[in-house]
């Protein structure tokens, strides 16, 4: 690795850490929270912030351990020696390829550097002290953030039975509703919310609110798109991302989908900016890549099968997912766990407060997956035991069941 060396790509230091914490508290005021923010804040602060121990098994921040296709990384390569331009007509390319394949205007599709980027920017177009966001519990946190920033009520409906999206209790519990907010498959339990719930949120929604539709997981399932109630130019907005099944987290590309006076509203927010060209290069590339979703899609499925097998085998209880992640009831407090895990250089993801002994789980590879097989039977044999981790006390605070770094603390 001649080249990391000479750049110091050697990840950052505790230090550092700290410095991303304090950005992160800024950012608490008035910015983005995502994914990788919160899959970092739930690691144990004795537990390593920086690059992971080598063969650690890494299924805390529903990533794609197959990164991007082999055609994507030939296109970032070509693209290297020129990305010392902007080159902004890479962006017109995609979104109007993506609309080509969809069936769509092109002026109903805008790019940006990760879909969590437009989820922030329409809750805060959307949400107000007089019109409420409202989503799911278990469900992504972001938005729920976002509507903090916007002084918005944050309405929380537990899941139906069948771990779908409760529709019905979202509209009953919000009449100021701004925003409705469904993941689906959901973050973290992987679970599907059927599209004629998502037509029953349209047609019943107070007046001027919108539904926005999180699709971040939908290649992984048979899940059926919301893109024909945008193309019914109805008060929906779709969210896509590069960061799934494309592998592309680290390169931040993804898409908002909507009537165009929709998308406008959410460029007060965003404003214009260029984006990575060689994320651009990367996600045209994969979209013209016939092959590559409906083969991950396979080996995602069959890794998950294989993993829930397990768990069948061994007693245990899960969400039945239909994605790369799901919510698995350890039955035990959730950060002994966590903690025993990384101790055996497995990595798994954070707990919901609302499910206090559930964990969230990413299916990564066959290999990796059967290393988090024997690491969570030896965890599960061993006799309850805490690993105390008293400066992670002093470092945290929660917010909404969400751990943030506490001012003042380390630099922060
Ligand atoms: N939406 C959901 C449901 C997610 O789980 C994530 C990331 O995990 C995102 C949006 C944001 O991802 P990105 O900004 O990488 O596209």
């Amino acid at each position: 690795m001649k080249s990391a060396s000479r750049c110091n790509l050697g990840g950052p230091s505790r230090r550092s850490f700290f410095q991303i914490g304090g950005a992160a508290s800024a950012a608490l005021a008035s910015g983005i929270l995502s994914e990788s923010f919160f899959a970092l804040s739930a690691r144990a602060a004795s537990l390593p912030h920086g690059p992971f121990p080598k063969d650690a098994v890494i299924i805390d921040a529903n990533e794609n351990p197959l990164g991007p296709c082999s055609v994507a990384r030939e296109a970032i390569a070509e693209i290297t020696a020129n990305s010392g331009r902007y080159q902004y007509w890479l962006t017109e390319h995609l979104t109007k390829q993506f609309a080509t394949q969809e069936g769509l205007q092109p002026e109903y599709v805008r790019a940006f550097p990760g879909s969590g980027e437009p989820l922030h920017f329409t809750v805060l177009s959307f949400t107000s002290a007089a019109r409420s966001y409202v989503t799911a519990d278990p469900g992504y946190e972001a938005g729920m953030h976002a509507a903090k920033i916007a002084g918005a009520r944050v309405v929380k409906t537990p899941l139906t039975p069948t771990f779908a999206h409760d529709v019905k209790a979202m509209v009953a519990a919000a009449p100021d509703a701004g925003l409705f907010y469904v993941c689906t498959p959901n973050n973290p339990t992987g679970t599907l919310t059927p599209h004629s719930d998502i037509e029953y949120l349209v047609e019943h929604k107070p007046r001027g609110s919108i539904v926005l539709v999180d699709e971040a997981y939908i290649h992984f399932s048979d899940a059926t798109t919301a893109l024909d109630l945008v193309k019914g130019d109805k008060d929906v907005i779709v969210l896509r991302t590069f960061s799934k099944i494309y592998g592309m987290a680290g390169l931040r590309c993804g898409l908002a989908i909507g009537r165009p006076d929709l998308l406008e509203k959410i460029s007060g927010f965003s404003g214009w900016n260029s984006l990575p060209v060689t994320a651009v290069a990367a996600a045209i590339t994969s979209l013209g890549d016939a092959s590559l979703v409906p083969e991950r899609k396979q080996v995602n499925a069959a890794v998950r099968a294989d993993t829930l097998a397990f768990l069948d085998r061994s007693g245990y209880r899960y969400t039945p997912s239909a994605s790369n992640c799901f919510m698995l009831d350890t039955k035990r407090p959730t950060k002994e766990i966590i903690d025993a895990m990384a101790a055996r250089n497995v990595f798994i993801g954070r707990a919901w407060p609302v499910w206090p002994t559930h964990v969230r789980i990413t299916v990564g590879t066959k290999a990796e997956m059967e290393k988090f097989q024997a690491a969570f039977r030896e965890v599960m044999q061993a006799k309850p035991a805490r690993i105390a981790s008293p400066r992670s006390r002093d470092l945290w605070a929660n917010l909404d069941g969400i751990r943030v770094p506490r001012k003042g603390s380390g630099g922060v």
